[in-house]
């Protein structure tokens, strides 16, 4: 069987996880803070803080930019759904943007309009989470544009993103917007097993996101309310969660993020056979001409039927071949949960036809040029059906 997405685990990541089990701290020792410095030098963000997964980095972001019942959340309806759970977390109003029909990103034209509308309304969204699918940067400096224009704050959703590229610069940096997620989960570019991070340059934001991961309490003598009783005192300011990842993950973490160039270049000629190997086809590919400047992390490699109607035949002979291939996404607004909140099929045009025709590729390091020329193959002949 060859899956759609797979950790790629060296010696050397075998190592370091033990390295941990054998030391003095499971969890709450160094290896947490040197993550987070790691991801800091890679992004040059200047904050970072681990968390159990991205949906609990997401959830912790949302409540630091105060998202609460009274607020209005903007997300990609082409995503999974943790990028709007997280509102729905904190009791807030969610709404869908609907996407770009070659990137399947949030689309700037339909932000534009929604946010016209929603000024002459008075329903202005707090907070917007683009979600940078399978790796390709959304155009920050647009949406950061509109942010001040119509007053947002910015949440960009980089699970699939760690390594990609934003105008020459590392997703994550967070020149465009308040507070950036990365998932570790294992089919994504890196992994912790389970993990998340958020980052952002400012320090407020660090702050109450660090607090909030760990019960929303304090050890901090300046943030009390009254005299520390002794070295045992703590005291909890608000409610948090326990959202703190832990060593033996971290470790992990820094063991992998050594080789997230590699990685990321092994995925590109991945992506590049793709292209060759694919080119005649009745189908879309993801584009390539973003490499330069703006480069995708390619942690997915999805296609796109000319003939929607072939999808689910195409899907099941390449799964009958045990190729595993997948689907990003069923749109958000179509499942019962949100359908109960009051949306529907037919709300988001762009993004239920992108839906219609997807698959998504085998993509990961180990994937051999022998497999993608079989699934290459594979898919050539379902395509004659
Ligand atoms: C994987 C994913 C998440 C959730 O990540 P976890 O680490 O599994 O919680 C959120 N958003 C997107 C776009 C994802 O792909």
């Amino acid at each position: 069987m060859i899956p759609y997405g797979r950790q790629n685990i060296t010696q050397e990541d075998i190592d370091s996880v033990i390295n941990v089990l054998q030391g003095d701290f499971l969890t709450q020792g160094p290896a947490v803070p040197a993550f987070e410095k790691s991801l800091c030098d890679i992004t040059t963000a200047h904050y970072a803080i681990a968390t159990t997964n991205a949906t609990s980095a997401l959830h912790l972001a949302c409540l630091a930019l105060n998202v609460g019942p009274s607020s209005r959340v903007w997300t990609s309806t082409i995503s999974f759904v943790a990028s709007a759970n997280c509102a729905r977390y904190c009791g807030a109003n969610i709404d869908f943007i609907d996407v770009d029909a070659n990137s399947g990103n949030m689309s700037i034209t339909s932000l534009k309009e929604k946010l016209a509308d929603a000024k002459i309304n008075s329903t202005l969204p707090n907070v917007v989470i683009p979600v940078h699918l399978a790796g390709t940067s959304c155009d920050m400096q647009q949406i950061h544009a509109l942010s001040l224009e119509y007053n947002f704050a910015i949440i960009e959703d980089a699970s699939h993103a760690v390594g990609g590229l934003f105008q020459g610069k590392m997703i994550g940096s967070c020149q465009y917007s308040d507070i950036t997620v990365f998932s570790f989960h294992p089919v994504k570019i890196i992994t912790t097993a389970e993990g998340g991070m958020a980052l952002t340059n400012k320090n407020d934001l660090a702050e109450k996101m660090q607090h909030l991961r760990s019960h929303g309490v304090t050890r901090d003598e300046q943030l009390m309310t009254e005299d520390s009783h002794g070295a045992w005192y703590y005291q909890q300011l608000s409610l948090g969660f326990n959202y703190r990842m832990t060593d033996m993950q971290a470790a992990l973490g820094i063991s992998q993020s050594k080789r997230l160039t590699e990685i990321i270049n092994k995925r590109r000629s991945i992506a590049q056979n793709y292209h060759r190997l694919l080119s005649e086809l009745e189908i879309d590919l993801p584009s390539l001409a973003t490499m330069g400047k703006d480069d995708s992390a390619w942690h997915l490699f999805i296609i796109r039927l000319k003939d929607q109607s072939k999808r689910a035949m195409v899907f099941n002979k390449l799964r009958k071949a045990e190729i595993w291939v997948n689907v990003h996404y069923i749109p958000i607004h179509t499942q019962p949960y949100y359908q109960e909140l009051g949306f529907n099929w037919g709300d988001y045009p762009q993004a239920e036809d992108f839906y219609s025709r997807i698959i998504s590729l085998p993509m990961y390091p180990e994937l051999t040029l022998i497999q993608q020329e079989f699934i290459a193959e594979v898919l050539r002949e379902a395509l004659l059906n």
